[in-house]
């Protein structure tokens, strides 16, 4: 593609349905409207569309459980075009757990069965006065109460309850259990049983809307602008995604990655005090030990040739939990893992369910009941605090406090049943004095599968992501992983930054699309992403402009979190990187350093052409990005609730 390639955007485009509802759920008023090429050019789908509309119409410093929040619902121009892992959507609000920008995203038929019904983004504002789901069932687009039918229920029974109702079981549902009715901060949304957008706390501005599902079914077409070149395109992804790039996911799924991580002393164990675990050496806690003892079946989301799903059955005959099915992925293993000490593989699955059905998200959820289990050994927690003990290594008592957890009951509820950030301040306002520090989060967000005491390039990464700690907003664990740069060293912090960033942007372009980052490898260059846009949307791309674009939605989001009251302290990982070092391991001895870990930042700061010492980006620099609308408007106002 030429460089000089004009972005000028047809009169009617492809892919896009350019449909946009807004939904009053006070009211009950649900209108459409025609989302402008121009929109779709410039925030792509996804992830930008939620970052345009937020900063947009979100009034700054509402309180994320308020009615005053908004709720964004939005796909990317790809669902049904064929393209590999293009069923996929997003959800952005305001986050009630970082109180900053909140996004997150999910796979299954949803995108799909949406695309069909024909639409392409929802809003929704208010609160019902009583517990609603929302059908879009091709052009019937309606509320409908459910306080009798639906409320109480868990994800699971509510998706089948609707399917039942429709009479229909390719009825797409994305609904709350019990967790997101009760507004934790912790809250998921599922749809498609096994498929959950996690992170950052969606599920409970669902609950705090009184929206309890989410229901589509479309039978409308998909048109392409460049048919047989698209086609021609998509089978030559097609034919890479079924090969080499992505055979990992597909033989052992993401648990996969428990071997190759541990061997680095990059998988966090006993919440992260150590990156090594002897139970991985063992071949007990790995992908090949889940898949050849437990793994029955994998399944694929709507438009995908992986299939990365693998299903773990625990047999009739088990004493607990006889004939139980779930879902297990990497960051599941970690949390309710090696983060907690624990190797019984069917007290994972039980609490992977438990998360799944009753509506929390899995690694939130894993990671702080890995504090707790912390806390405990600390004495900071007891037994009579409790009703139980809860050491490391625990199994039908991490089953129970997990439940407890998700449901808001005991001590396990009150203290934990918002995450680790707020389980600290509560401890800490019982005079348990540091308890925070064994809350592993940057940002409120509970850190993923990645210890970062020897990852020095993704402790900025991960601290940086907007949406708080993310292996998903922010690629930068390949840096360390792949030896790019020294990973124990602060050096070259302006190429590590440029690196950082790149690794970013490129997430944001995934992101809006909207992709699996499953799917990544597949793709020559970003220069093919710009492509296959240009041939499903027929709006001419190049990759320089998607990637300036992608620049531009990432600089919005973090202009959001800096109106919300965002700080340099606030890109940090924890204290405990810091404090304690690995005892074992390659990272035996290592702990971050402050004063490098300042100096990396910076070089990322500056790569971001933001101001070296706020990190807030300069107005020539939102300039260059068109963003010229956000100079003057990054104060703060009220903001972080
Ligand atoms: S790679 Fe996995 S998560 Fe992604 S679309 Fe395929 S099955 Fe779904």
């Amino acid at each position: 593609m030429s460089k000089s390639k004009e972005i000028t955007v047809p009169d009617k485009l492809k892919g896009y349905t350019q449909v946009r509802l807004d939904v009053d759920l006070a009211t009950g008023k649900i209108e459409e409207s025609v989302i402008d090429p121009e929109f779709c050019r410039d925030w792509i789908g996804g992830y930008g569309f939620g970052a345009k509309v937020l900063w947009d119409e979100l009034e700054p410093g509402i309180d994320p459980l308020s009615e005053d929040n908004i709720l964004v619902w939005a796909i990317g121009p790809f669902p049904t075009t064929i393209l590999p892992t293009s069923s996929k959507y997003g959800l952005f609000a305001k986050s009630p757990l970082t109180g900053m920008f909140g996004m997150s995203i999910s796979s299954g038929s949803v995108g799909a069965q949406a695309r069909r019904a024909g639409v392409n983004m929802i809003v929704f504002r208010g609160k019902a006065p009583e517990p609603v789901y929302f059908v879009v069932d091709d052009d019937d687009r309606y509320l409908k109460p459910c306080k009798e039918t639906l409320w109480g229920k868990g994800c699971w029974d509510t998706e089948e309850t609707l399917r039942e109702e429709f009479s229909d079981q390719r009825l797409a549902v994305m609904a709350i259990g019990p967790a997101g009715e009760r507004m934790s901060r912790i809250a998921c949304i599922t749809n498609d049983r096994n498929r959950q957008a996690g992170r950052t706390g969606m599920g409970a501005v669902m609950g705090s809307k009184n929206l309890k599902a989410i229901a589509f079914r479309g039978t409308k077409g998909t048109k392409v602008a460049k048919p047989a070149e698209f086609y021609k395109k998509a089978k030559k992804l097609l034919d890479v995604a079924t090969g080499s790039a992505t055979s990992k996911y597909r033989d052992l799924g993401t648990p996969a990655g428990l071997r190759s991580y541990n061997d680095l002393g990059m998988m966090p164990t006993y919440n992260h005090r150590e990156g090594t675990w002897e139970k991985i050496d063992d071949n007990l806690i790995t992908g090949e030990h889940l898949n050849e003892e437990w793994v029955v079946k994998t399944v694929a989301c709507t438009d995908c040739p992986i299939a990365c799903d693998h299903l773990a059955r625990v047999p009739k005959t088990h004493s607990d939990y006889p004939n139980l099915v779930s879902s297990v992925d990497i960051e599941l293993c970690y949390s309710f893992g090696t983060a907690c000490g624990n190797d019984d593989w069917p007290t994972i699955f039980k609490c992977i369910e438990l998360c799944d059905n009753l509506g929390i998200d899995g690694i939130s959820g894993g990671v702080t009941a890995a504090m707790a289990c912390e806390l405990f050994e600390e004495g900071l927690i007891t037994k009579k605090d409790l009703g139980y003990e809860l050491p490391w290594g625990s199994t039908k008592n991490l089953v129970r406090f997990t439940r407890e957890m998700i449901l808001g009951e005991g001590f396990a509820g009150e203290i934990f049943g918002d995450g680790t950030r707020l389980a600290g301040k509560r401890l800490e306002k019982l005079g348990r004095e540091n308890a925070s520090f064994y809350g592993m989060n940057i940002k409120g967000l509970e850190m993923p599968a990645f210890d970062l005491h020897g990852m020095t390039s993704f402790a900025v990464g991960e601290s940086v992501s907007i949406r708080g700690a993310c292996h998903l907003r922010n690629g930068a664990y390949s840096l360390d992983r792949d030896g790019k740069f020294d990973r124990f060293a602060y050096d070259k912090p302006l190429e590590r930054g440029k690196s950082i960033m790149g690794k970013e942007d490129g997430y944001t372009i995934i992101d809006c699309f909207i992709i699996c980052k499953f799917t990544r490898g597949i793709y020559e260059s970003d220069a093919e992403l710009a492509e296959v846009y240009e041939l499903v949307t027929g709006i001419p791309m190049t990759e320089e402009y998607l990637m300036k674009r992608a620049e531009a939605i990432t600089n919005l989001s973090k202009c959001f979190n800096i109106r919300e009251g965002w700080t340099r302290n606030d890109d940090h990982p924890p204290e405990k990187c810091f404090k304690t070092a690995h005892t074992k391991g390659p990272a035996k001895g290592v702990s971050l350093d402050e004063k490098g870990y300042q100096k990396l930042l910076t070089g990322y700061y500056k790569a971001r052409g933001w101001d070296e010492e706020t990190g807030i980006p300069t107005d020539e620099k939102l300039k260059e990005l068109g963003l010229d609308f956000v100079i003057g408007n990054l104060k703060p106002k009220g903001g972080k609730k």
